[in-house]
């Protein structure tokens, strides 16, 4: 049969020729959309703090109207050939990419003998899957853009349909990461309202700079700091005005949303990249699709379960020669109320 008479009769009974990226249900996963929030160097610990304390009043209804999963670890398994440092290099490569050091090769935010081509951004892999996706990376950390998804091209082919990196500005070492944050959520917020992602990561830094205490020299990783639940609590604002402005799309009613929102690592003291549990305790939230009701998940895995629980929400493939570490999040057998 030739192509003008499959489409004809495509028309006739009504099958739905495939969609570019619109709105609603008119991209190609019947409405199923993805939305990241990476909210870098966020203690677990600090993170229920804020929740439990009216701090973090988006992510606490978030979590308590979809699911959230205490047990998920950064820097591998611990003693294992998946050891990675709880840097932020490693740590996003392995969210980004599914993988540990030992396949993506990224041991320091150096990223010295990386193999991100190998093991690429799970948007490639969108990508490949389905050339019409629209997928998008807002960053304040420009690392991301040059050394993961950058290197993440098949043939210098560009995935992201929109990219934006905001550069700190060195001379402020890391104070300036709070309007860097706000400038993320604004172009974000745009974004929402003029496009139709089908999938979308947007990162936030100020947390992880105050506990390294560049923006409040009383700052510092720990669920006892003001200034950093005060960083928390800024993010889980910008986080509100993002879900506004998705929950405002005038199809949101036809889309399906899976909103994963997870950290890099956690750290103590100022700093953080060894294995301490309060460097590796880390979190992940997921709101949408099966994961409702205010369950507490007790998955226990690595923060290498995002692309994978992209891939399932969406309806793609996932090819085991990819290497990917985890399966997909389970979602609550019963909902258990938090
Ligand atoms: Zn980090």
């Amino acid at each position: 049969m030739n192509f003008p008479a499959v489409f004809a009769i495509s028309l006739f009974i009504g099958i739905a020729p495939t969609y570019a990226h619109g709105p609603g249900k008119q991209n190609d996963f019947g409405g199923k959309r993805v939305l990241l929030i990476g909210i870098d160097g966020c203690r677990a610990d600090a993170l229920r703090t804020a929740m439990d304390s009216g701090k973090a009043p988006t992510l606490r209804k978030f979590a308590s109207e979809g699911c959230a999963d205490w047990s998920v670890f950064a820097g591998g398994e611990l003693g294992g050939a998946t050891e990675q440092a709880t840097s932020s290099g490693p740590g996003w490569s392995t969210i980004l990419t599914g993988v540990w050091r030992n396949k993506h090769g990224v041991s320091s935010n150096k990223f010295e003998h990386h193999r991100i081509a190998e093991f690429p951004h799970f948007m490639r892999r969108i990508k490949d899957a389905k050339p019409a996706a629209w997928c998008g990376s807002l960053v304040n950390w420009p690392e991301i853009q040059h050394f993961i998804a950058e290197p993440s091209r098949k043939d210098g082919r560009e995935f992201l349909s929109e990219k934006v990196m905001l550069v700190p500005d060195p001379a402020k070492k890391g104070r300036d990461w709070p309007e860097l944050d706000i400038a993320i959520r604004d172009r974000t917020v745009a974004l929402l309202r003029e496009k139709n992602p089908d999938a979308l990561f947007v990162y936030f830094g100020q947390v992880d700079e105050t506990g390294h205490a560049a923006t409040d020299p009383a700052g510092m990783f720990s669920a006892a700091n003001a200034p950093y639940l005060g960083a928390i609590t800024r993010v889980d604002a910008l986080a509100a005005d993002v879900l506004a402005a998705l929950r405002a799309r005038p199809h949101f009613a036809e889309e399906d949303w899976l909103i994963l929102a997870t950290t890099d690592h956690g750290g103590t003291g100022t700093s953080h990249g060894k294995q301490s549990p309060e460097e590796r305790n880390i979190w992940l939230l997921a709101n949408g699709g099966p994961f409702r009701g205010g369950a507490v998940l007790t998955q226990k895995c690595g923060h290498a379960i995002v692309p994978p629980t992209v891939f399932q929400h969406l309806g793609l493939a996932i090819d085991p020669a990819w290497g990917w570490e985890e399966k997909p999040l389970l979602p609550p057998a019963a909902a258990t109320p938090r």
